[in-house]
C-alpha cells in the first residue's frame, strides 16, 4: 500500500444532487447489497480491458509487464474489504470527474420515487442504474482509493469519502499501475470480509470475467468464457462442465449450440438442451435458464424474453456488446436488442432441432419425448415459426409399436393412393385410442391413423388444419370421405330392415342424439358415437368441459353397425310387437355404451340397473 507523501489533501463538496443520491444510498435497505462488488469488479474489468486495447499499440506505460488480474484481501479485525486491480488507472481529473459526478438527474428522481414506496429497496435496480462506483455505500462507510494512471508520468493519487458532504483528493507515492479501492464496511456489514461469502458472489456474478479474480491469493473465477472462444477451441468436457454450472443440472446435456453472430446486432451465445425437464417446468414461477451478459458481465440470470416460451427449457448464456450495463432489469426486458436476439435465437435452435431430427433421430426423439409437449403448446403463440414447427411435431400412430413416433411427413410419404385426408384420433393413452371403435374402418382398411394422445395435442390440432395439402381429420368427424369402394357387405339387411330399424333408434333416442345412421366404419362394434356437422371431436370436448364446467358439449350421431349379431337380432325381434320393451332397453343400452365407451356417460346408475335387469334374463333363462 502507498503511502501518503505530504498531508496536502485538497477537500471538495459533492455536487447537491450528488449527495441527494448518496444520502438516498446509505439510508436505504437493500435486497442483493452484495451486486456492490459486481460494480467494482466490473470497473476494474473495464479498466483491465482499457490497458489491454492501449498496449495494443503502446507499450510505454507504467508496469507495461504486470500481470492483469483483480485481487481481492480481506481483513476481518478491521472490517475492511481491498479491490486492487492492474488496470488503466485513473488521473486527478477521472478522480475529479469520473468519480465524482454520476447519476444523471433521471436517476437520482428515480431513487426517490422508489424510496417513497416504502419497503427495502432493490439493489439490483441501483446498480443498473449507473450508480456503479458508489453501491459500495450500500455496504461501506469510508471508501479509499488508491490510484495510478497508465501514462508513465502520471502521478499516485488518493481518493477518500465517507459519502456524505465531501471528499479528498491526495498525492500519494504509489508506483505499481491500477486502481485499489478500500472499503471500511458498516459494522453490520461483516459479512462481506468473509472470504467465502466474497467467493460466493464472485461465482454467482463474476465468473465470467476475462481476468482471473484472485480472493486471499486464491483464483475465484476457474470457469472460462467458453462463449467466448472459437468452437474449435472448446472440448467436450468443458462445455459439459460449463452446462453444470449455468443449469445446476448434474447430468450431461442432451446438446448445445454456439451462436456468434456480428452484425448490426452482435452477441454471443452458449446454449443447452437438458437431458431431462429441469424441475418446475410447468410452474409459473419457472426460472428461466438462460443467463445475459454484457460483455462478460453478468447482468441476469432468469433473462425471459430471450427465448420464446415454448423453448423455456433451454440453458446457457447469451452475451451482448449492444446492452449496456447500467439499464434496469425492466428496460432490460424491453430492449428491443433482446427482441432482436430473441428471433435470431429461435430460428437457430429450431435449426438445430431440424438437424437433429433429420440425422439423428434417437436423439430428436429423446428431446421430444421429455420436452415435446412443450414445444407443441408453442404452436398457439409462435407464428413466424409455424411450419417449421409442425414438420418438427412427432406422434404416436397405428403404424408403429408404443413409443416410437411418426411426423407428418412421414405420414404423408406412406399414405395410399387416393388418401386424402390425415387421419387422427384424440384419446388419453394410447390404449384408449387402439380401444376406440371408430378406429375399426382404419384397422381393416389398413390405413395409418395418428393416436394423439398428450393433452395438448386437443389444444394444437385446430391450429393445424393442414399439412401440405392434406387436411387433418378425426376419425370421429361424422363424414369422412372414407375409400367409395362400398361392396355391399355380406349378410347386410335389407334396405327396408335398415330403414326399420334405424328409424326405432330414432324414436326412441329422440333428442339425446343429432342423427342415427348406418356406419361404414365399424367392423367390430355395434355402434358408436361420432361427430355431427357443428360438433367437435369428443376429446377436445372433454377438454372444455374441464376447463368450463357449463360446457354444452354437442350432440352426436350414433352410427349402427348394421352387419353386428346384435344389430340383426334386434330387426329380427322386432317383427314382434311383444318384444318393445327388450328392444328398448337394448337401443338404451347400445347408445349409453357408446357414451361409456368414448367417457361421456357422467351418469352410469341407468345403465348398470338395465344391465342388471338384463343379466337376470340371461340368467334365469333355464331355471
Ligand atoms: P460506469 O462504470 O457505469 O462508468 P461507475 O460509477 O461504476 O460507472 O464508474 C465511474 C467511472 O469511474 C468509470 O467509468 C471509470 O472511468 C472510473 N472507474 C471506476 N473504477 C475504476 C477502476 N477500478 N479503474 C479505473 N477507472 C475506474
Ligand atoms: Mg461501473
Amino acid at each position: 500500500m502507498s503511502e501518503t507523501k505530504q498531508s496536502t489533501a485538497e477537500t471538495f463538496e459533492f455536487r447537491a444532487e450528488m449527495k441527494q443520491l448518496l444520502h438516498l444510498i446509505i439510508h436505504s435497505l437493500y435486497t442483493h447489497e452484495e451486486i456492490f462488488l459486481r460494480e467494482l469488479i466490473s470497473n476494474a474489468s473495464d479498466a483491465l480491458n482499457k490497458i489491454r486495447f492501449r498496449m495494443l499499440t503502446d507499450r510505454d506505460v507504467v508496469d507495461a509487464d504486470a500481470e492483469r488480474r483483480i485481487d481481492i484481501k480481506l481483513d476481518k479485525n478491521t472490517n475492511t474489504l481491498i479491490l486492487t486491480d492492474t488496470g488503466i488507472g485513473m488521473s486527478r481529473d477521472d478522480l475529479m470527474s469520473k468519480i465524482g459526478t454520476v447519476a444523471s438527474s433521471g436517476t437520482v428522481d428515480f431513487v426517490t420515487e422508489l424510496k417513497k414506496k416504502g419497503g427495502p429497496v432493490d439493489a439490483q435496480l441501483i446498480g443498473q442504474f449507473g450508480v456503479g462506483f458508489y453501491s459500495a455505500y450500500m455496504v461501506a462507510d469510508e471508501i479509499t482509493i488508491d490510484t495510478r494512471h497508465a501514462d508513465p508520468d502520471s502521478q499516485g493519487l488518493r481518493w477518500a469519502s465517507d459519502g456524505t458532504g465531501s471528499f479528498t483528493i491526495e498525492e500519494t507515492d504509489r508506483t505499481e499501475r491500477g486502481t485499489t479501492i478500500t472499503l471500511h464496511l458498516k459494522e453490520d456489514k461483516g459479512e462481506f470480509a468473509e472470504e467465502w461469502r466474497v467467493k460466493q458472489i464472485i461465482k454467482k456474478y463474476s465468473n465470467f470475467v476475462d481476468f482471473s479474480i484472485h480472493v486471499e491469493g486464491e483464483e475465484v473465477n476457474t470457469v472460462d468464457a467458453l462463449w467466448h472462444k472459437s468452437k474449435t477451441d472448446v472440448t467436450e468436457e468443458q462445455l459439459t462442465e460449463f452446462y453444470k454450472f449455468v443449469s445446476g443440472d448434474f447430468e450431461e446435456p442432451l446438446g448445445h449450440l454456439q451462436v456468434n453472430i456480428e452484425g448490426r446486432i452482435s452477441f454471443k451465445s452458449l446454449l443447452f438442451i437438458p437431458k431431462k425437464a429441469p424441475r418446475g417446468l410447468y410452474q409459473e414461477d419457472y426460472n428461466y435458464g438462460v443467463h445475459l451478459y454484457s460483455t462478460k458481465v453478468f447482468i441476469q440470470d432468469d433473462a425471459k424474453n430471450l427465448l420464446p416460451e415454448y423453448a423455456r427449457f433451454v440453458k446457457g448464456v447469451v452475451d451482448t456488446e449492444d446492452l449496456p450495463l447500467n439499464v434496469s432489469r425492466e428496460v432490460t426486458q424491453a430492449s428491443p436488442v433482446l427482441a432482436k436476439i430473441r428471433k435470431v435465437l429461435t430460428t437457430k435452435i429450431l435449426g438445430m432441432l431440424k438437424e437433429w431430427s433429420v440425422e439423428e433421430s434417437d436423439r430428436y426423439d429423446t428431446f421430444f419425448r421429455e420436452f415435446g409437449a412443450l414445444f407443441k403448446s408453442g404452436l398457439q403463440t409462435e407464428f413466424e415459426h409455424r411450419d417449421e414447427m409442425i414438420e418438427l411435431f412427432r406422434f404416436e400412430s397405428t403404424a408403429k409399436d408404443a413409443g416410437d413416433y411418426v411426423s407428418l411427413e412421414q405420414y404423408v410419404d406412406r399414405m395410399q393412393s387416393g388418401q386424402k385426408e390425415i387421419y387422427y384420433v384424440l384419446a388419453e393413452s394410447r390404449t384408449g385410442a387402439e380401444l376406440n371403435p371408430n378406429l375399426e374402418y382404419f384397422k381393416a382398411n389398413d390405413l395409418e391413423v395418428l393416436l394423439m394422445v398428450e393433452p395438448v395435442d386437443a389444444f394444437i390440432v385446430p391450429g393445424m388444419p393442414k399439412y401440405k395439402d392434406f387436411e387433418l381429420k378425426s376419425v370421429e368427424t361424422a363424414d369422412l370421405d372414407l375409400q367409395k369402394d362400398k361392396k355391399k357387405k355380406k349378410g347386410a339387411p335389407t334396405k327396408q330392415a335398415s330403414k326399420k330399424i334405424i328409424d326405432r333408434f330414432k324414436s326412441i333416442l329422440a333428442d339425446r342424439v343429432e342423427d342415427v345412421k348406418a356406419s361404414d366404419r365399424l367392423v367390430d362394434s355395434a355402434a358408436t358415437l361420432v361427430v355431427g356437422k357443428a360438433g367437435m371431436d369428443s376429446q377436445m370436448e372433454r377438454m372444455m368441459k374441464m376447463m368450463d364446467e357449463n360446457f354444452e358439449g354437442s350432440k352426436k350421431v350414433l352410427e349402427l353397425n348394421l352387419q353386428h349379431t346384435l344389430i340383426k337380432n334386434l330387426i329380427a325381434l322386432g317383427k314382434d310387437e311383444k318384444n318393445d320393451g327388450l328392444i328398448e332397453t337394448a337401443v338404451l343400452q347400445i347408445f349409453e355404451g357408446a357414451m361409456l365407451a368414448e367417457g361421456s356417460l357422467t351418469t352410469p346408475q341407468e345403465f348398470v340397473r338395465r344391465m342388471t335387469d338384463i343379466m337376470i334374463e340371461a340368467t334365469g333363462k333355464d331355471n
